[in-house]
């Protein structure tokens, strides 16, 4: 089904196509990308408050990321040298917490 994007306390989420294992993306232009093979109206609940902590460390300037790396309170992280579903990551240590 594809209709017009939604909002969430004024965050625009959209669905879209994503790789495997990719649930969503907290994306830079402060929207939220969800995966569209994700149909269950609780578990895209889930996915938009994970992506909505990721906004608020990017707004708050503690996240930065490109294609190469992501940087977490001014260090650089490889995106070679860590696997991007580790739960024990910095920045997604706060937003498993929610
Ligand atoms: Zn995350």
């Amino acid at each position: 089904m594809k209709g017009p994007p939604y909002s969430i306390d004024n965050t625009p989420v959209y669905s879209m196509d994503m790789e495997e294992g990719v649930m969503g993306i907290a994306d830079k232009n402060g929207s939220i990308l969800l995966n569209k093979n994700i149909t269950n109206k609780e578990e895209q609940q889930d996915v938009i408050n994970h992506e909505k902590v990721h906004l608020d460390q990017m707004k708050r300037g503690d996240l930065d990321y490109d294609d190469e790396n992501v940087t977490w309170k001014g260090k650089k992280y490889s995106r070679k040298k860590f696997d991007e579903g580790d739960t024990t990551l910095p920045w997604e240590k706060e937003a498993y917490n929610v």
